[in-house]
């Protein structure tokens, strides 16, 4: 089994998830990296002397990860402590009031009912019960499954099941489906931000991303040594396997022959041949030719005008006072329709922000006043590839931001910091213009467009945010399963390679 050579390009989350089970399966498997470490945009920064999660924060749907760690040999407990997060989120606005929620829908509803009144714990029971739906139909027929077309969706789903159908809610905007719930406009704005978990607008969003609010009802996480250290066990779980690594790598094309992927050629000019690739950088790249001419018609870019949100993040060691931060919080902005508009429309930064603050060092007690803590601040931000934003731009957008903490009663002085622009990420993480959640969620057909696991040419395969089923650190990590599952079963059917049981099916 082991002559057949799999050569994974990127290790981002689902490039190391493909890695370890294509590894766990004993094929010979190398994954290439253009940069020097692990992750991708699951990364950490140094600031201060201090490390600081500078990427995805917030860690969900563990049981994905423990599924994956076991199907490569290994398993999720050994190398990662967790606890669960009691408080999911602190909700600020300017007027003063807060609103924390937690993953048990009573205790949610009580809160709700306090913060807003009856009828809107109402709302929120039945908003509940309906993400709790739609996340039960879509669970196994769509994120972890291979990706479907409509029709085959409905097969999934069952076709007689009309109720079930229309329950995922395709056709009406997260915004109206939520007006039919809230009344109360900052419970609209809390709930609508979860179309941002995929680089959305709540505004042109399907309503069936309702069901990140349940994913995330579910259980969030919080990971001892922060959440890079997610990549370093997968990393370590692959390389047991067998896999192998190789950083400050870069492919630049894909060897192609009669119609098929045979190898990889890199930057420094070697040429490494295999008979499956997975490309786990943004499907964009290959569309754009980044990765070749012959391999262009393997992927379609992503027009411009379908690109998912970008951020502004400051990343750093602050003095913070006068706000019991936990370690999520989010400060909303008045004006959430203007802030999307901006950011869609006119490719503009919001005059006023809504800001999420991660305080690194604390869990779910509001402490009190710190001299210096770890933070990362981000603010919703177009995808900026081209560089327009000016520095006066991005100036202004920190300063309403940190104007709109202290009207949410948080004074926050960044001591030392390290900014990332959208023109940053868009350097970070090719072809994708800064956008990093592939392309936005802004029809019912847009989670049919992101390609499946096999691409257009024979051989290579794709995994990560722009891929089916979609952006987000568990999603991600199924893509990578998918893919993987996708080249063993192609591989298999050449009769070299016989197959081991894996959860999801080969
Ligand atoms: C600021 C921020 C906050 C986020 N917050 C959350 C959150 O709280 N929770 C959550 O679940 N998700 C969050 N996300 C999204 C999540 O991080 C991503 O969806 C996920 O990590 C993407 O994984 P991926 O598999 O697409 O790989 P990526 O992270 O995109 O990595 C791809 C890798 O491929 C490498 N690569 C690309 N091209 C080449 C090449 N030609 N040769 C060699 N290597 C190459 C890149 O260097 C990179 O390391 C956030 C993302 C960002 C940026």
């Amino acid at each position: 089994m082991g002559e057949r050579r799999v050569i994974v390009i990127g290790a981002g989350v689902g490039g190391l998830a493909a890695a370890m089970l294509s590894a766990a399966q004993g094929l010979d498997t190398l994954v290439l990296e253009r940069a020097a470490e692990p992750g991708g945009k699951l990364r950490e920064i140094e600031v201060g002397g201090q490390t600081i999660d500078a990427g995805p924060t917030v860690f969900t749907l563990r049981d994905v990860f423990e599924d994956l760690f076991t199907d490569a040999g290994g398993s999720l407990d050994e190398h990662l402590k967790m606890k669960r997060a009691a408080v999911l989120a602190r909700h600020a606005w300017a007027d003063g009031s807060r609103l924390d929620l937690s993953g048990d829908v009573e205790a949610n509803a009580q809160a709700i009912g306090e913060f807003a009144g009856a009828a809107e714990a109402r709302g929120y029971r039945a908003f509940a019960a309906r993400g709790a739906d739609i996340l039960k139909t879509l669970d196994r027929t769509f994120m972890r499954a291979s990706r479907p077309d409509p029709l085959s969706l409905a097969a999934r789903v069952g076709f007689f099941d009309a109720r079930r159908l229309m329950a995922i809610s395709p056709f009406e905007t997260l915004w109206s489906a939520l007006g039919a719930h809230f009344r109360d406009p900052r419970l609209r704005q809390l709930f609508g931000r979860y179309a941002t978990y995929c680089g959305s607008s709540p505004f042109q969003a399907p309503a069936t991303l309702m069901l990140i609010a349940e994913v995330e009802r579910q259980g969030v996480w919080y990971i001892e040594g922060g959440m890079r250290r997610l990549a370093d066990a997968m990393q370590a779980t692959a390389q047991r396997a067998g896999a192998r690594f190789r950083f400050g790598v870069e492919a630049t094309r894909l060897v192609v022959s009669a119609g098929r992927v045979v190898g990889v050629e890199t930057r420094g000019g070697e040429r490494l041949a295999a008979d499956a690739v997975v490309f786990n950088g943004d499907v964009s790249a290959l569309g754009d030719g980044l990765l070749g001419e012959s391999a262009r018609s393997a992927a379609a870019p992503t027009p411009p005008k379908r690109r998912s949100l970008s951020a502004l993040t400051l990343v750093g060691v602050a003095r913070t006072e006068g706000f019991p931060l936990v370690r999520h919080n989010v400060f909303f902005g008045r004006d959430y329709a203007e802030e999307f508009d901006a950011v869609f429309k006119r490719d503009r930064l919001p005059a006023e922000p809504t800001t999420y603050v991660c305080a690194s060092d604390r869990e779910d007690e509001g402490g009190a006043a710190r001299d210096a803590e770890r933070l990362f601040v981000l603010v919703n931000a177009p995808a900026d590839g081209a560089n327009t934003l000016t520095p006066e731009d991005i100036q202004s957008c920190e300063t309403a931001a940190t104007k709109l903490m202290q009207a949410c009663g948080l004074t926050l002085e960044m001591k030392d910091f390290q900014r990332t622009a959208p023109a940053d990420f868009a350097n970070l993480f090719p072809a994708t213009g800064g956008a990093l959640y592939g392309p936005a969620s802004h029809d019912w057909q847009a989670s049919f467009r992101r390609p499946g696991a096999r691409s257009a040419l024979p051989g290579l395969y794709l995994a990560g945010g722009s891929v089916h089923p979609g952006p987000g650190v568990p999603m991600a990590a199924l893509s990578g399963r998918q893919a993987a599952l996708a080249l063993i079963s192609d591989l298999a059917s050449t009769r070299r390679l016989v197959p081991a049981a894996m959860s999801g099916g080969t």
